[in-house]
């Protein structure tokens, strides 16, 4: 997703309605997807077989509060197959999963008349000038070379899923909750529509945050941050319940304790940090995905200098880069995921486990 431009038509709306309309009109404004008509149904579900002898083995410690102690699934599903992260993994099929699969509103209750219909995404992924296909893991791995990361500007994920799949009719690969519980909506196989030119090469990840804002409307961040005696931590509107959250009771601080200042697209922006919990499973799942899908590189799009990029690369360098980018690096127009996004310590941790 991302952000602003909208900024001064949302300022007369309450703060309980306007995060639904913020949701709505970012996803309107952004995450612009190539939306084809499918031409290849795929099974809903696909068949799961055994794991590939290459598939990594978690070594760390799970640090995701208390209910790290139960038992969980850390398992996501590329081409068919499983692979252990080592973090928390809810999967569409599982209970309590976020399905894209489905043609129908997820949450009941709030009819739209003008909502989506049909598929969210595009069933298989496009080989040269051939139909899409329902590539096999190696077929997969040749075709994908770019992860793109975005912040879902909802706060939690049971919202993003929400707004992507009963209002906008988008879809993501994973959705990052706050707690570092990863939901995974598709097969990586499946093209999802969350970042238009990248789609066919890419997977994507919705990380929940509520995004980046101007400094002079940084005090909106407020609404969504407390302060206690330990700093600020992430404060749900009461619309939202527990948001979804999986983990009970979590309580969600920024990895870093103040929000971070930065310039995207030449635009100063304030952020909060993203959850050490989140920056966990991120890094987890980055590594999985580099050594399975090993066309994408442990590294982000830099300049000269050998700085992490906060723009839109041109056409060429956009077409020869492979790794970990931003919705940012592909689309002017975005700021996601921000100026808080810690990329040098991310991709360092990514690339020591790897
Ligand atoms: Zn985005």
């Amino acid at each position: 997703m991302g952000q602003h431009s909208f900024e001064s038509a949302r300022q007369s709306f309450s703060v309980a309605r306007r995060c639904t309309l913020v949701c709505a009109l970012i996803f309107a404004g952004a995450c612009d997807s190539e939306k084809d008509t499918p031409q290849v149904p795929l099974p809903s579900a696909p068949s799961v077989t055994p794991t590939l002898p290459e598939q990594p083995t978690p070594q760390d410690t799970i640090d995701v509060n208390a209910a790290a102690t139960e038992p969980f699934n850390d398992e996501i599903v590329i081409a068919g197959q499983r692979f252990s992260i080592g973090a928390p993994v809810v999967l569409w099929s599982d209970p309590g999963g976020y399905d894209a699969y489905s043609t129908e509103p997820f949450f009941e209750g709030e009819p739209r008349a003008d909502g989506p219909t049909g598929l969210r995404y595009k069933p298989g992924r496009a080989r040269g000038t051939e139909d899409f296909i329902e590539p096999s893991l190696n077929e997969l791995a040749s075709l994908i070379d770019q992860f793109v990361l975005h912040f879902d500007v909802c706060g939690v994920s049971r919202q993003c899923f929400k707004v992507l799949q009963d209002i906008r009719g988008l879809s993501v690969h994973f959705m990052l909750d706050i707690d570092g519980t990863l939901y995974q909506t598709l097969d990586l196989r499946e093209t999802a529509w969350h970042a238009r030119q990248a789609n066919p090469r890419s997977i994507g990840i919705e990380i929940a945050n509520i995004g980046a804002y101007a400094p002079d409307r940084a005090s909106d961040l407020d609404k969504w941050y407390t302060l206690d005696e330990f700093g600020w931590r992430i404060a749900l509107p009461e619309r939202l319940g527990d948001g979804g959250v999986r983990t009970p009771d979590f309580v969600g601080r920024p990895a870093r304790p103040e929000r971070v200042r930065g310039v995207i697209q030449n635009d100063e922006l304030e952020q909060f940090d993203f959850t050490a919990q989140q920056y966990d499973t991120l890094v987890k799942l980055s590594v999985v995905l580099c050594k399975v899908l090993p066309n994408i590189e442990p590294d982000a799009p830099r300049d000269a200098r050998g700085i992490v990029r906060t723009g839109a690369l041109s056409p060429g360098d956009f077409e020869s880069f492979r790794g970990i980018l931003g919705h940012d690096h592909i689309t002017s127009g975005k700021s996601d995921p921000g100026p808080a996004m810690d990329w040098e310590r991310f991709l360092d941790r990514v690339r020591e486990k790897l």
